[in-house]
């Protein structure tokens, strides 16, 4: 579904020298799977799903959606492509404009994903509040006069809304505090079920990573040091630096 070959990226810093921040990793996300990635910061998480997502174009490798290379894509079937995958980041207000009231970010987002949808959005808009545990009371309020969850859930809303094949999570629970966080990670299991999603989820949270995800891929400084199922890299890691990872896990 949305598969990564060889990918490489650099930037060039402050002090003017060029560091590669993504160094030749490949991995391929299926239909209905969670690969969850996980990493220090800075080890190239968010670079490498910039460049999954096409915001960011690598030095080398492509990274394949749907079967299309994004390189061999025209401008107009990137954008249609790109409406396809959405994204939850850490901060919802990255997600949608905190000067709309929830009932225009996701009529916004519902239109955008079926324009057929227009008259009906209002109505569709409740059913998605509903899917992610808020009501109808929530359609006409400000997201900044929402609780950090319940800001999380429209993120989330706002993503499902167009009906997706991926959605991206990176760091979408991080900012939240630990049961909270369980409440979007059970209604993320409860919506990949539903919809038949899948989810580039990224974490620092070793816990995180295991308990949402069907494969893991392990970043290190841009590389990719190893990949597997979940159960092999939680059971059987075989990299030295997945093993230290693990040992800091409580
Ligand atoms: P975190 O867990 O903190 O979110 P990350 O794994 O997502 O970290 P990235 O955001 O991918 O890390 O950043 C990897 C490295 O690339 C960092 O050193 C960052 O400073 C650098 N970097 C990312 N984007 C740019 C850019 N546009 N220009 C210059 N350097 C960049
Ligand atoms: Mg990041």
């Amino acid at each position: 579904l949305l598969e990564g070959r060889d990918v490489v990226k650099s930037f060039v810093g402050p002090d003017k020298v060029r560091r590669t921040v993504v160094n030749g990793v490949s991995f391929r996300l299926d239909r209905g799977e969670t690969l969850g990635m996980v990493g220090e910061s800075g080890s190239g998480k968010s670079t490498l799903a910039r460049i999954a997502l096409s915001l960011e174009t690598p030095d080398s490798g492509d990274v394949s959606f749907l079967g299309r290379p994004w390189s061999a894509a025209t401008p107009a079937q990137r954008r249609a492509a790109r409406r396809r995958i959405s994204v939850v980041y850490q901060d919802p207000l990255s997600s949608f404009d905190p000067r709309w009231r929830v009932s225009r970010i996701l009529t916004d987002a519902i239109e955008l994903g079926d324009p057929v949808h227009a008259g009906r959005a209002r109505g569709r808009a409740v059913d998605l509040l509903r899917a992610v545990g808020l009501g109808e009371e929530h359609l006409d309020a400000w997201p900044l006069r929402l609780s950090g969850g319940q800001r999380q859930r429209v993120a989330i809303a706002r993503a499902i809304a167009t009906n997706p094949e991926v959605i991206v999570l990176d760091e979408a629970v991080s900012a939240l505090d630990v049961s909270v966080q369980a409440q979007i990670l059970d209604l993320l299991a409860d919506l990949q079920r539903q919809l038949d999603v899948s989810y580039l989820f990224i974490s620092h949270d070793l816990g995180v990573i295991h308990h949402m995800s069907d494969r893991v891929l392990v970043m290190e400084n841009g590389f990719a040091v190893e990949q597997g199922t979940a159960d092999q890299i939680f059971t059987d890691p075989q990299q030295p630096y997945t093993r230290t990872l693990l040992e800091s896990l409580p």
